[in-house]
C-alpha cells in the first residue's frame, strides 16, 4: 500500500492501491481503488486512472489521460497526452504467446498518440500506432495502425470514418459541424495515375539501368530489349514475346502478320480506344463493330457470333479476325470467343493493352488468343518512359514474321527485304526503364486489387444510384481502370465536378464510341446502332487507380461520392 500519503503529495492514489518503486506521478493526477503502478513508470499530471488500473514496469502516460477501470498498461505501450483508455480495453504485448514458451522479451511497441480514444471493451493488437485523435470503437479489434483522425470498428478493426478533435465526425468537405474546425490536408491533389510514386521507389535501378545504356551505347536492339521479351514471355508464360515501339504498333504488325487486308472483316468493339479499330482500317480491311456485355464492358458473345454469322450470309466481306479488348484490365471469355473463332476460322487477336498481368481461369492475359497485343504507354499498367509495346504469340512462324515486319520487313539481313513493314522497333532505353518497373509489378497488381476492393468496399451502400464493376469468378482484373455507371449523364457531370472541385481527378473512357467518330463515317453506321456502348459512354466514368493511392484518399474521394448521391 502507498505511503505517499502526506501533506506536500500533489497527487491521489487510493490507499488500496500499489505504487512500486520509482514511480512519477505528475500534479493533480488521481488514481482510483485497486490499481498497481510498476516499477520505473511516468504518469504525467491531471491523469485520472479508475478502479484495477495496471501500469508498468516502465510505462509511460501522457498529460490529461483518462484510464477507466480494468485496464492494463504494459511494458512497451506508450500513452501520448490526453489519451481515453475506455473501460476494460485491452493492450495484448506479446504477438504470438504461447504459456510454455517464454515471449516477455518480445513485446512489441504500441504507441497511442496524442487524443486518441480507445472505446471500451476493445482491444489493441501490440505493435500497432493509434495516429492522434484517432477514435476507435467500442469492442474493436486494432490489428494494423490507425490513421490520425480515424475511426474505425469492428473485428479486425475497419476504417470508416474521419473524427475531429472534439470527437465528432467530419463531414465531406472534412469540417467538423460541431466546432468548426477541418482536418487538415483535405485537399492535397491525388493524382489518376501516380507515376512518381513508383519512380520514387526504384529511381536507382532506373538511373543505374539508363546510365549502363549511355555506357554501351547500343540505342537499338540493345541487350535490354532481349532481356525484357525473355522476362516477359516468362511471366506471360508464351513462347514468344516480340518488343515493339508502341501498342498500336503492336495491333498492325500481328494483323499484317497474319495478312489481314482489303475484303477482310475484323470484329471487334466500338466501345474501346481508337487505335483498335484504326489498324484494322489502316490495312484496307473493314472493322465490323459488336456491341458489348454492360456488365464488363467487354465484346458480348452471343452478338458476336450473330454479327459472324450475319457478314458470312452477305458474302461480301471475308471474316478474318476478332479484335477482343480486355477493357479496363479484364479479359473477356476467351473460351466462349476462341470456340466461336474456331468454328468459323477466325484469328483471335488479344487486344491487351490495358489487361497485361490480368488473369483468366489461370492463364495470362496476353496469351489468351493466337496472339495479343499490349502497350507499354506510360499510364497502362506496366508502362515505359515514352511508347511501346509488345506482342506474344506461341507462334514460331508469326514470331518470325513480327520480326522482318518490325524492321521494314527484313528477310536475312536489313537490305534484303521479303516484303513490307514498318521500322516498330522498342527503343534500348524503355526496355532499360520497364526491367526494374517488371521487378515490383506482381507487388503493384496486388496492391491494385487491394485498392479496387476497398474502392467496392466503401462504394456498396450506394449500389442503387452507382453501377460498380464486378469480375466474376475465374477472371482477376489489374485495374487498368476502376470505372463506374452513374444513373444517367447529369449526375455524372455532378460527380465529376465535385471531385475536381476537391482536388480529385475523374476521366470518361470513352466519351464516345468508335462508330459514331468522324474517322470510321465511312462505314455507314449510325446512332443507335449499338446501344449498349452508346449508353455506357454517356454515364461511365473512371476514379483514380494506382498502386500507390492510400485508404486515406480512397475514403476521401468516395466521401465525395457518397455524400454527394445522398
Ligand atoms: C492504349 C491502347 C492501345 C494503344 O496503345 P499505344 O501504346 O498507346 O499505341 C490500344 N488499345 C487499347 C484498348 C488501348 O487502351
Amino acid at each position: 500500500m502507498s505511503d505517499q500519503g502526506n501533506e506536500k503529495q500533489e497527487f491521489f492514489v487510493h490507499p488500496t492501491s500499489e505504487l512500486d518503486e520509482n514511480v512519477t506521478i505528475g500534479k493533480n493526477t488521481k488514481i482510483w481503488h485497486f490499481s498497481h503502478i510498476m516499477k520505473n513508470t511516468v504518469i504525467g499530471e491531471n491523469c485520472n486512472l479508475g478502479q484495477n488500473v495496471v501500469a508498468g514496469p516502465d510505462v509511460c502516460i501522457g498529460k490529461g489521460c483518462k484510464i477507466q477501470n480494468n485496464v492494463s498498461l504494459y511494458k512497451g505501450v506508450t500513452l501520448e497526452d490526453d489519451v481515453f483508455c475506455g473501460p476494460s480495453m485491452v493492450f495484448t504485448n506479446v504477438f504470438n504467446p504461447r504459456s510454455h514458451i517464454k515471449r516477455m522479451d518480445e513485446a512489441r511497441p504500441t504507441l497511442v498518440k496524442k487524443g486518441a480514444s480507445l472505446g471500451a471493451n476493445c482491444t489493441i493488437v501490440c505493435g500497432v500506432t493509434i495516429g492522434k485523435y484517432a477514435f476507435v470503437g467500442a469492442g474493436a479489434v486494432v490489428t494494423k495502425d490507425v490513421p490520425d483522425h480515424a475511426l474505425v470498428m469492428g473485428n479486425p478493426a475497419r476504417h470508416t470514418g474521419w473524427m475531429c478533435e472534439c470527437g465528432e465526425k467530419v463531414n465531406k468537405e472534412m469540417t467538423c459541424l460541431a466546432c468548426g474546425k477541418t482536418i487538415s490536408g483535405k485537399s492535397t491533389p491525388i493524382a489518376f495515375v501516380d507515376l512518381a510514386a513508383q519512380q520514387q521507389r526504384i529511381l536507382p535501378q532506373i538511373e543505374k539501368n539508363i546510365q549502363t545504356v549511355l555506357k554501351h551505347g547500343k540505342y537499338i536492339m540493345g541487350p535490354e530489349v532481349k532481356e525484357l521479351e525473355t522476362k516477359l514471355a516468362q511471366f506471360t508464360r508464351v513462347r514468344h514475346a516480340v518488343t515493339c515501339a508502341s501498342g498500336t504498333d503492336a495491333l498492325l504488325m500481328v494483323l499484317m502478320a497474319y495478312g489481314i487486308g482489303p475484303g477482310d472483316a475484323v470484329f471487334t468493339t466500338p466501345f474501346t480506344f481508337i487505335a483498335t479499330a484504326e489498324v484494322i482500317k489502316l490495312l484496307g480491311a473493314t472493322p465490323v463493330f459488336v456491341d458489348i456485355n454492360p456488365k464488363t464492358f467487354n465484346i458480348s458473345v452471343p452478338k458476336l457470333e450473330s454479327s459472324i454469322k450475319e457478314v458470312s450470309q452477305a458474302g461480301q466481306l471475308k471474316p478474318k479476325a476478332i479484335i477482343p479488348v480486355d477493357l479496363f484490365g479484364l479479359p473477356c471469355d476467351y473460351d466462349q470467343i476462341n470456340q466461336i473463332a474456331s468454328e468459323y476460322d477466325l484469328i483471335v487477336i488479344e487486344d491487351a493493352a490495358q489487361s497485361f498481368g490480368a488473369e483468366y481461369k489461370g492463364r495470362m492475359a496476353g496469351s489468351l488468343g493466337h496472339a495479343g497485343c499490349i502497350s507499354f504507354f506510360p499510364a497502362k499498367p506496366l508502362g515505359c518512359y515514352g511508347d511501346g509495346g509488345a506482342i506474344f504469340t506461341d507462334s514460331d512462324e508469326i514470331a518470325d514474321k513480327l520480326l522482318s515486319i518490325r524492321v521494314h520487313g527484313k528477310g536475312k539481313d536489313k537490305y534484303d527485304n521479303i516484303r513490307l513493314g514498318l521500322n516498330g522497333r522498342m527503343d534500348t532505353l524503355q526496355a532499360a526503364i520497364l526491367l526494374p518497373k517488371l521487378e515490383i509489378f506482381p507487388w503493384e497488381l496486388e496492391s491494385r486489387r487491394k485498392v479496387a476492393k476497398t474502392y467496392t468496399e466503401l462504394l456498396l451502400s450506394e449500389k442503387d444510384f452507382l453501377t460498380l464493376p464486378e469480375v466474376f469468378s475465374g477472371y482477376k482484373s489489374v485495374w487498368a481502370q476502376y470505372s463506374l455507371l452513374a444513373t444517367d449523364k447529369g449526375t455524372r457531370k455532378g460527380i465529376q465536378d465535385i471531385l475536381e472541385e476537391k482536388g480529385i481527378p475523374t476521366a470518361v473512357y470513352y466519351p464516345t464510341p468508335l462508330h459514331l467518330q468522324t474517322a470510321f463515317a465511312g462505314l455507314g453506321c449510325k446512332k443507335g446502332d449499338f446501344p449498349v456502348s452508346e449508353d455506357c459512354s454517356s454515364r461511365i466514368f473512371s476514379i483514380p487507380m494506382h498502386p500507390y493511392l492510400t485508404e486515406k484518399e480512397q475514403f476521401r474521394i468516395c466521401n465525395h461520392i457518397v455524400s454527394l448521391l445522398k
